[in-house]
């Protein structure tokens, strides 16, 4: 069976790695030079299955009403963007009951559980990605703030997402960059199966093993359209009008995987969500490391900071649903720079001026926050995309599932939840 995967980032390439695992061709076509160079490239940096809750959190309509107009906000809706979000935003909205934003939860909590398992043999086979094992840190400012993140941990912790409540000098002594604000803090929760790394590094090195097995990488080659006969996809038409031909086709393309869809026929639930991360040096301008070794995450800030390599930090935030638009603001920017310098004062005092590298990305949403994976109506038409904010800690169990519905083979966890089949049209 020869399969066309689109799009050369986590979620393609871990596609091809179990489809090439399972037996099948594959090739993959990518319109970027490189692997991993959009939404996978400066993410978060982290693997977080204790943070894979979907955004559209009950009273999530009111929040974005809120911030209509404030661009300083961490979740922002432009008014330019409303027209193309209306049947998108209907579900949105209403998967944000609590009974539905429980179950999605979950699913995206087994989802990312299966993928750390599977990345660990990952990385037992020789992809290496700068992998550390320190959990992560949310760190608390109110007693309120507390006792909520207490009651959301205490039910997750049964579904095997287990945490520990630390107290201020706890926390202080297992993240001692916090140090200087730690009279703001009041302790934290540690969420000890978080794991940190390099995801653009782990694209590399995927795609290294890929070709080291015979999986074909198309460079720099631009999907046009999915071609039919007789209803049946029977493959691909490039942008140099060249027209291979594939047993089945992947649309692993991020948000953009919903124009290419269209083209055959299918109205994909998926929107882009832009988010901002900057990338920083560890040491400052006197040759110190002030930075911290440890993911921490400060909800009150919307702005997590992670250690990626020996000597870089990743600071991410922000979501705005701004369409395809990929500049770079400068106020967005600011607002990042003056929030990590809140949480870390000395780090950011010591860093050589204009040292942070912004970079801004679009995370595939779905409307209930799970992914699509699996089959489509259309025979021979394969999605797996809509990870989201959680693209990176799932990206290893969603190729596996993907390649089990290509291929016909049974899947360690139940693949329901992620059906595309469970959006009207699909
Ligand atoms: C600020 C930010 C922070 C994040 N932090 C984290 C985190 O800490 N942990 C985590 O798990 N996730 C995180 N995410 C989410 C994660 O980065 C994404 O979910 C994930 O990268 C999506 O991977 P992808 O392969 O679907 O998309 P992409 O990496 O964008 O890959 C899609 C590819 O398809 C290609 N393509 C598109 N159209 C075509 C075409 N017509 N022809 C050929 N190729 C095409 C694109 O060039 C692209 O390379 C974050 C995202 C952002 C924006």
């Amino acid at each position: 069976m020869h399969v066309a995967v689109i799009g050369a980032g986590l979620a393609g390439l871990s596609a091809a790695h179990y489809l090439c695992a399972g037996g099948a061709e594959v090739s993959i076509f990518e319109r970027e030079v490189e692997v991993g160079l959009m939404t996978s490239s400066r993410n978060g940096s982290l693997l977080h299955p204790s943070m894979v809750e979907p955004w559209n959190e009950p009273g999530v309509l009111g929040t974005l009403l809120r911030n209509l107009g404030n661009s300083d906000a961490a979740m922002l809706l432009r008014l330019h963007a409303l027209p193309g979000l209306i049947g998108w935003g209907m579900r949105f909205v209403r998967e944000s009951s609590s009974k539905r934003f429980h179950a999605n939860t979950l699913a995206n909590v087994a989802l990312a559980r299966h993928s750390l398992a599977l990345m660990k043999t990952l990385g037992d086979e020789g992809v290496q990605y700068h992998a550390y094992r320190r959990g992560s840190l949310v760190v608390l400012r109110s007693a309120e703030a507390l006792a909520k993140a207490r009651q959301w941990r205490e039910w997750l912790a049964p579904h095997g997402v287990p945490f520990s409540l630390l107290s201020r000098d706890e926390l202080v002594a297992l993240e001692p960059a916090l140090a200087p604000i730690a009279g703001e803090l009041i302790g934290a929760t540690h969420q000890r199966d978080d794991e940190g790394g390099d995801p653009q590094r782990f694209a590399e090195a995927l795609a290294a093993t890929l070709q080291a097995r015979g999986v074909t990488l198309h460079l720099g080659q631009a999907i046009e359209r999915i071609t039919l006969n007789s209803g049946r996809v029977s493959g691909l038409q490039l942008a140099d009008g060249s027209q291979p031909r594939f047993d089945a086709v992947v649309l692993a393309a991020a948000a953009w995987s919903a124009p290419l869809a269209a083209t055959a026929g299918l109205s994909v639930p998926v929107k882009p969500v832009k988010g901002y991360s900057l990338t920083l040096p560890r040491q400052g301008a006197d040759g110190t490391d002030r930075a911290p070794r440890t993911p921490v995450v400060d909800p009150s800030l919307h702005m997590a900071v992670i250690p990626v390599g020996d000597d870089r930090v990743r600071v991410a935030g922000t979501a705005e649903f701004t369409g395809f638009d990929l500049s770079i603001r400068p106020e967005r920017v600011a607002n990042l720079t003056r929030l990590v310098t809140q949480l870390y004062p000395q780090y950011m005092a010591a860093l050589p001026a204009n040292a942070a590298e912004p970079w801004t990305g679009l995370r595939p949403m779905s409307p209930d926050g799970v992914a699509l994976i699996g089959a489509t109506r259309v025979p021979g038409l394969y999605l797996n995309t809509g990870q989201g904010h959680t693209g990176w800690t799932v990206a290893a169990a969603s190729g596996q599932l993907l390649a089990c519905a290509v291929l016909n083979q049974s899947a360690s966890i139940d693949a329901r939840p992620y059906s595309p089949r469970r959006f009207a049209g699909l």
